[in-house]
């Protein structure tokens, strides 16, 4: 799931950040971003920063703030750290072909009982966002391993639990533009 993956995958000609570590710490806590992406499939990508690298999950049905909902979430590869704003155009032909939008964004603070990088090998992460639209305790717990790495993403139940879809507000975080606005733009 490293940095290497993420340079195999792509030609490197297209519009997304080259593969880099990232070093040094950023005040405020570690980042986490949440990319809506319209590629062969309709997804949200959840990405964690763990070690200098943002750690991502593809969400099929995106996040929910309803506890009731387990959200199933493949780990994919690896991504930069500045992958954190990119949003536009992936051309045909390149890997995840599609448009992407920053549809949230924010810091995190890891409430589990072992260090980050520890908990992702262990198989369970713990903690609480601080982002836009998304807010408070979430879990998210591996069901299986191998290629197909599986992970089900759920609201704990607190203040900032909702019964209502965080879905309803589609636009970018950083641009206030939609998938929409992308397309007619392209
Ligand atoms: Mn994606």
């Amino acid at each position: 799931m490293s940095l290497a993956e993420y340079r195999d995958k792509r030609s490197g000609r297209g519009p997304e950040p080259r593969g880099r570590r990232s070093r040094g710490r950023k005040a405020g806590g570690p980042h986490f971003v949440v990319q809506h992406h319209a590629a062969s499939t309709d997804h949200y990508d959840f990405r964690l920063e763990i070690d200098g690298v943002l750690v991502s999950w593809a969400v099929p049905k995106g996040p929910s703030a309803n506890p009731r909902d387990k959200r199933m979430a493949r780990r994919t590869e690896d991504h930069p750290m500045d992958y954190e704003t990119f949003e536009g155009v992936i051309p045909e032909g390149e890997y995840g072909a599609g448009r992407v939008i920053v549809w949230d964004r924010g810091t995190y603070a890891d409430d589990g009982e072992h260090e980050t990088a520890e908990a992702l090998e262990r198989g369970h992460l713990s903690f609480t966002l601080d982002g836009e639209k998304l807010r408070g305790g979430y879990a998210l717990t591996r069901i299986r391993q191998g290629k197909d790495e599986t992970w089900l993403l759920v609201k704990k139940s607190d203040a900032e639990a909702r019964r209502r879809p965080v879905g309803d507000r589609p636009e970018s975080v950083l641009s206030g533009q939609t998938l929409d606005d992308l397309s007619e733009s392209s």
